[in-house]
């Protein structure tokens, strides 16, 4: 069995569970290439105007799926407790159901983490028919898949890098698929751990920046949805251009108790659990002296950042952080972005040799605008 796996929206962030769950049920995963210029068309296309991009270009991603037997298009309610993951993610998969070529199958499963543990292996159960395996087989693929999760999460450390580590969880998968052919001497159990553990190793070896210590780069922080920072294609290789000329902090470098512990300030709690994790993080880079600037990374449509970008901005402001909000869709231009970079990049450099804050004018103006 050929199961297709869109390299959009959930794979930027939840690859290693699935991909630890098919792999302990012996299933071949098929994932769509990276995104080019096809795909994004084809799924502006299909998905409806009104979406944001990440959605749109999973409907292209679904289209770039071929020669599979079904496409796997998970419905990921909460991926934790107390929270929800935004509206456009729940409502997949018939939200993008118009994108799916006609006469393919679509394998789909509910994923509620507000729900106990016991509910989600249940709710997991509902594939034993469709894919032919054991209850026992589903639960044992579940604990593979967490532990595969658990281990890519801990390697999101500072310097952590995220091709490197995806393209380690998606060989180990291919891997699987030549030793059935091979005679290998590894078992392809025994080489799926060894390349997943390699992920470890390499987070564990990263040089680390203490309190306090600046290096001679700039650090800038850039702060979104993992499947907009990590999105090369759509986001115009920002990540690239950034890296070339400053040391970068990613959301996903912030520690989960760092994210919790700074998620002050609010009367209510946010109950979108991408969200909780972008202002946490916005907020510990904001108070964070080695970082010298953020820029925030949204996309048009998206309701979610149309909160939380406003909250981090007051506090970036309030912190006398330089600041830059850039908003992508599929009409965003390269010449835009790097002028829009430069500026920016000039700015803080300025500022940091030069100035050491931006004006006191601006301190005036902030003042009335702190209060969130
Ligand atoms: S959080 Fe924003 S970008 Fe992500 S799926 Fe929801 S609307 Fe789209």
């Amino acid at each position: 069995m050929r199961i297709g796996f869109p390299r959009a929206l959930y794979y930027f962030d939840y690859f290693p569970f699935w991909a630890g769950f098919f792999h302990s049920l012996d299933i071949e995963l098929v994932i769509s290439p990276p995104t080019h210029r096809k795909i994004m068309d084809q799924g502006l296309k299909k998905a409806s105007d009104e979406t944001c991009l990440p959605l749109k270009l999973l409907a292209g991603h679904i289209q770039a799926l071929e020669n599979v037997d079904y496409i796997f298009l998970p419905r990921m309610v909460s991926i934790e407790a107390d929270t929800y993951t935004c509206p456009k993610f729940l409502g997949i998969p018939e939200s993008v159901l118009p994108a799916v070529p006609e006469g393919q199958s679509v394998l789909t499963v509910t994923l509620n983490w507000r729900n106990s543990k016991r509910q989600v292996l249940k709710d997991l159960e509902v594939l034993t028919e469709q894919l032919g395996k054991s209850k026992a087989e589903i639960r044992q693929a579940f604990n593979k898949g967490m532990e595969w999760q658990k281990k890519y999460q801990n390697t999101m450390g500072a310097e952590w890098d995220f091709e490197d580590s995806l393209n380690k969880v998606e060989s180990a998968s291919w891997d699987f698929t030549e030793s059935n052919i091979s005679n290998a001497p590894l078992t392809w159990k025994e080489r799926m751990i060894s390349k997943i553990s390699l992920i470890g190793d390499k987070a564990e070896k990263q040089p680390h920046l203490a309190v306090g210590e600046k290096s001679d780069r700039l650090r800038i922080a850039l702060v979104g949805h993992s499947y907009l920072t990590h999105e090369s294609y759509a986001n115009l290789n920002l990540l690239r251009k950034l890296h070339e000329k400053v040391d970068v902090e990613l959301v996903q470098n912030v520690r989960q108790e760092d994210i919790e512990g700074h998620l002050s300030g609010l009367r209510k709690k946010i109950f979108w659990s991408h969200s909780k994790q972008i202002f946490g993080a916005g907020n510990k880079y904001a108070e964070d002296q080695r970082v010298d600037g953020i820029i925030y990374l949204t996309c048009f449509g998206c309701g979610t950042d149309s909160i939380i970008q406003e909250l981090v901005s007051r506090k970036a402001r309030e912190k006398h952080k330089p600041y830059m909000l850039i908003t992508l869709d599929e009409h965003s231009g390269e010449a835009g972005l790097v002028t829009r970079l430069e500026a920016f990049l000039d700015m803080v450099e300025r500022r940091r040799v030069h100035e050491g804050y931006v004006s006191t004018y601006g301190e005036c103006l902030d003042s009335d605008s702190n209060a969130l």
